[in-house]
């Protein structure tokens, strides 16, 4: 199989380039895809490298690596408030393998569907296993969330339920596959890992009521309210976090899994949830509450004046381990 046909065969198919409401006006097949951006919408871009051992076991199975790929990059445009378009698709295979391509493909798919973006161009290469997609957004120029807008009395929420996937990660790297008979909380935790939840609609709902202030937790909570700490600090003067450590949502499996000191200990360090943290000035959390009451999102703390993130005894929060870095 040419790399031509691999494009063709897998790629350039209508379950990956009609998904979505936002027509490429050139897409797969030249050079360069061509996109009109509609009047008074910003482009918000990210991209996100997947490395094969490194972001997920190389064993696992291809259509879940495809899935996790487009979810994890798609997080990041529900980070900033922005409407999932377009993505492009950098593959690096070690091997053109059919049944790995096509289930990888149909993964792949599966999210752009969920997501409503359209795949609109890539590259294919040889070499170690390694996935990198560019997602695009539309955002209302105004309406951006940035890390940088936390503000001193803002609250601190998060999205659903945190350190689910981090637990998840013991059985994934000794067992990448779900096993065929397995409890259902050990099968929620693979949930977790392999289909994460960007918060889309979240993200973009949070805009519109007027929050400023998002990050997607990809490195743990405090790794990631740490950024928001950095750049906001950066802005304006200095700003510190004060988290009522005792709300902090963790789910039933978690607490089934794990004792509750580390439930907690995950759901401050553990990476790869891809929830939402978000901050926001009082005034808006009558606006909020129907989100609390539903249980979408839970009110963990808020930004004080005084550098650093304590809990409510103003004790600075210790962990066994940081959030994960690279280098
Ligand atoms: P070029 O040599 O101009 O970079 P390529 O031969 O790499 O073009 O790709 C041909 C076309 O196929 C381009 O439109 C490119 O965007 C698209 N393409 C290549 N690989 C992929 C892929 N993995 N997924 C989607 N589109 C791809
Ligand atoms: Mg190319």
């Amino acid at each position: 199989m040419s790399e031509f046909q691999l494009i063709a065969n897998y790629f350039n198919q209508p379950s990956l380039t009609s998904v979505g409401d936002m027509p490429a006006e050139l897409g797969i097949g030249d050079d360069c895809a061509l996109l009109s951006l509609p009047d008074q919408q910003q482009l918000a871009i990210s991209i996100d490298t997947l490395v094969a051992d490194v972001h997920f076991p190389a064993e696992a199975a291809a259509e879940q690596i495809g899935y996790r790929a487009l979810a994890v990059s798609v997080s990041d445009l529900a980070a900033m408030g922005a409407k999932p378009s377009w993505f492009t698709l950098a593959l690096t295979l070690p091997e053109s393998d059919r049944s790995w391509l096509a289930q990888f493909a149909k993964g792949l798919s599966q999210a752009a569907n969920q997501f409503d973006i359209r795949l609109v161009g890539g590259d294919t290469t040889r070499g170690y296993l390694t996935i990198s997609i560019q997602v695009h957004g539309l955002v209302d120029p105004s309406r951006a969330m940035l890390r940088s807008k936390a503000a001193v009395g803002d609250l601190i929420y998060v999205s659903g339920t945190l350190g689910d996937a981090a637990a998840a990660l013991k059985y994934v790297k000794s067992q990448p596959n779900l096993p065929e008979f397995t409890s259902s909380v050990v099968s929620q935790l693979y949930q977790r890992f392999y289909r994460p939840e960007p918060r889309i609609n979240l993200g973009q709902r949070l805009a519109a009521l007027g929050v400023k202030c998002a990050i997607d937790i990809s490195d743990g909570l405090l790794a990631d309210l740490g950024h928001i700490l950095e750049e906001s600090a950066k802005a304006d003067h200095s700003v510190g976090a004060k988290l009522d450590l005792a709300a902090l949502p963790v789910s039933q499996a978690l607490l089934s899994e794990v004792d509750n000191a580390s439930a907690f200990n995950l759901a401050l360090t553990g990476g790869d949830d891809y929830e939402l943290c978000f901050t926001a000035p009082p005034q808006l959390a009558p606006q909020l509450s129907p989100l609390v009451e539903a249980g979408d999102i839970t009110l963990i703390g808020k930004i004080t004046a005084q550098p650093g993130i304590v809990d409510i005894y103003d004790q600075t929060i210790a962990v066994d381990q940081p959030g994960y870095q690279h280098f």
